[in-house]
C-alpha cells in the first residue's frame, strides 16, 4: 500500500516521502525507511537515529532494489521481528524502495508462552508414555510369570491345575490354549489309568480260574476225566489271555507304529475271513453268506483291513442266536469300497451303542465272556478303520440284529493288487 502510494509520485525525494508518509499517517510499524535506487535513505521514521541521507545495505532492501518483494520474520528471545522491503516503481524502472521493519513483543511472548506449553506438553506426554510403558511392561511380566508358575505346577503332575487370567490380551488366549492343553493331558492321563486297571483286572479274571483250577486238581482226589475236564478249562482260560494279549498288543502297536502300506482287495479279504470263520458259524447255528461286487481295492496297512473283517464278522456270529443268519456284503463304488457286516442277531441296546467302540467295554458282560471276548474288538476295529482313513458306523436294533458299515476310500483302477489275499 505504501509502496503504490509512492508510485504516484513524479520523482522519489526525501520531500515527497516526507509528504507521502506524513499523509498515510502512523503505520504502526517500528522503523519505517524510504530509499532512493541507490539506497541511499531518504525518510527514516526513527529520529532518534536518523539516518537520513546515508547508504543503507539490509538485505532485504538489497533485495528489493532488484525487484523483488520481500518479506523475512525471526523469533530471537521472546521477540517476534518481521522485516518486509517492496520497490517503488516508475515508469517500470525501481525509483527506490520502501522497508518496514516491525519489533513485536506481543506476539512474541504468545509463542513463548506457546513455546513453553509445547514443551511442557511434550515432557508431560514423554512421562505419560514412560510410565504407561513401564506399568504395561510390569503387568506383563507379572502375568508371564503367572503363566510360567502356573506351567510348572502343571508340569510336576496337577494335571486339574486352571490357570485363572481375566482380560482380553494374548495372555488370556494363551492361558485359555494352556487349560485346554491340560485338560486333554487330564483326560489322556485318565484315559491310560483306566486302560491299565481295565487291562489288570481283564488279565486277573483269568489268571484267578487258572489258579482255582489248578488248585482243585491239586488239593482234591479226582478221577482222570474230571481232571482232564479241568485241565481242558485252564487250557481254554489260558487261551483267553494269549488272545487279551495279542489284542492289547495290536492296539499298542496301532498306536505307536505305522507299517507298510499294501494295496488289498477287500472282495478277497472277505472270502479268506469267510474260510476261517465258516467252522464257527456252523458250530453256532448261523449262517453265514458273502457277497462282493464291483472293484474293491484299497491301501491298507499291513493286515488292518483283514483284521476289522474278522472282528465285525466274528462279533456277528458270536452275538447271534442259533438259526441266526450274517451277511456280508462288500461293494466297489466310484468313490469309495463299502464293507457292510449285517446280523440278525442279539442287537445292541440304544444306550450302549455310543460305547461299544470304547475299549473293555461290553454290553452283557457275561455272554461276551462266554464268548470269549475282552471288550477290545471293537476298540480295535475303530482305531484301524480311522489309521486308514476310513470311517465306521453301527446301526442296531435289541432283539433284531445290527449292522455295522465300514467305507474306506477307493484305490484308483489299475493298481496292482496283492495276491497274497
Ligand atoms: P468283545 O470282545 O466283548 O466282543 P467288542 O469290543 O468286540 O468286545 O464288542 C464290544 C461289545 O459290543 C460286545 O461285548 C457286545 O456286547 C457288543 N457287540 C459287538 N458286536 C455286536 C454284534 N454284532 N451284535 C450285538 N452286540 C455286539
Amino acid at each position: 500500500m505504501v509502496s503504490s502510494s509512492f508510485s504516484g509520485a513524479e520523482s522519489l525525494t526525501a520531500e515527497t516521502a516526507n509528504q507521502i508518509i506524513s499523509v498515510l499517517g502512523d503505520m504502526n510499524v517500528t522503523r519505517t525507511i524510504v530509499t532512493d535506487q541507490h539506497a541511499k535513505i531518504l525518510y527514516d521514521s526513527l529520529q532518534n537515529q536518523n539516518a537520513q541521507g546515508k547508504y543503507v545495505l539490509f538485505d532485504e532492501i538489497v533485495q528489493a532494489l532488484s525487484g523483488k518483494d520481500v518479506f523475512r520474520c525471526t523469533y530471537e528471545n521472546g521477540i517476534l521481528q518481521s522485516f518486509s522491503a517492496v520497490p517503488v516503481m516508475t515508469r517500470d524502472t525501481v525509483a527506490g524502495c520502501v522497508y518496514m521493519m516491525e519489533y513485536d513483543s506481543e506476539q512474541g511472548i504468545i509463542i513463548q508462552n506457546l513455546e513453553r506449553n509445547i514443551l511442557r506438553g511434550s515432557v508431560i506426554l514423554l512421562a505419560a508414555i514412560l510410565i504407561f510403558a513401564g506399568i504395561f511392561t510390569w503387568t506383563g511380566s507379572q502375568r508371564m510369570r503367572k503363566v510360567l508358575r502356573n506351567m510348572r505346577m502343571v508340569r510336576e503332575g496337577e494335571y486339574d491345575h486352571k490357570i485363572e487370567m481375566r482380560g482380553y490380551d494374548e495372555y488370556t488366549k494363551l492361558a485359555t490354549e494352556f487349560n485346554k492343553l491340560t485338560d486333554r493331558l487330564q483326560q489322556s492321563e485318565q484315559v491310560q489309568r483306566q486302560f491299565i486297571s481295565d487291562a489288570s483286572h481283564e488279565l486277573k479274571t483269568p489268571l484267578a480260574s487258572i489258579k482255582l483250577l489248578s488248585d482243585s486238581i491239586l488239593q482234591n482226589a479226582m478221577d482222570a476225566d474230571t481232571m482232564r475236564e479241568f485241565v481242558a478249562d485252564i487250557g481254554s482260560e489260558s487261551d483267553r489271555l494269549t488272545r487279551m494279549a495279542q489284542k492289547l498288543l495290536t492296539l499298542n502297536r496301532s498306536e505307536d507304529t505305522m507299517p507298510e502300506h499294501i494295496i488289498v482287495d477287500l472282495g478277497k479279504l472277505v472270502s479268506r475271513v469267510y474260510r476261517m470263520l465258516v467252522a464257527l458259524s456252523d458250530r453256532s447255528g448261523v449262517e453265514l453268506t458273502a457277497n462282493v461286487s464291483g472293484e474293491c481295492t484299497m491301501l491298507s496297512f499291513e493286515d488292518d483291513a483283514y483284521q476289522i473283517v474278522f472282528n465285525l464278522v466274528e462279533n456277528a456270529i458270536k452275538y447271534n442266536h442259533p438259526g441266526g443268519s450274517v451277511h456280508v456284503a462288500v461293494q466297489g463304488g466310484d468313490d469309495d469300497v463299502r464293507l457292510e457286516v449285517r446280523d440278525t442277531g442279539v442287537g445292541i441296546p440304544k444306550d450302549a451303542l455310543d460305547h461299544i467302540f470304547e475299549r473293555f467295554y461290553r454290553v452283557d458282560k457275561a455272554r461276551s465272556r462266554q464268548a470269549g471276548g475282552s471288550g477290545l474288538g471293537l476298540s480295535i476295529v475303530r482305531e484301524l478303520v480311522e489309521r486308514n482313513f476310513g470311517t465306521i458306523s453301527v446301526e442296531s436294533k435289541e432283539g433284531e440284529g445290527s449292522c455295522f458299515t465300514v467305507v474306506f476310500p477307493f484305490l484308483g483302477v489299475g493298481e496292482e493288487i496283492d495276491d497274497a489275499d
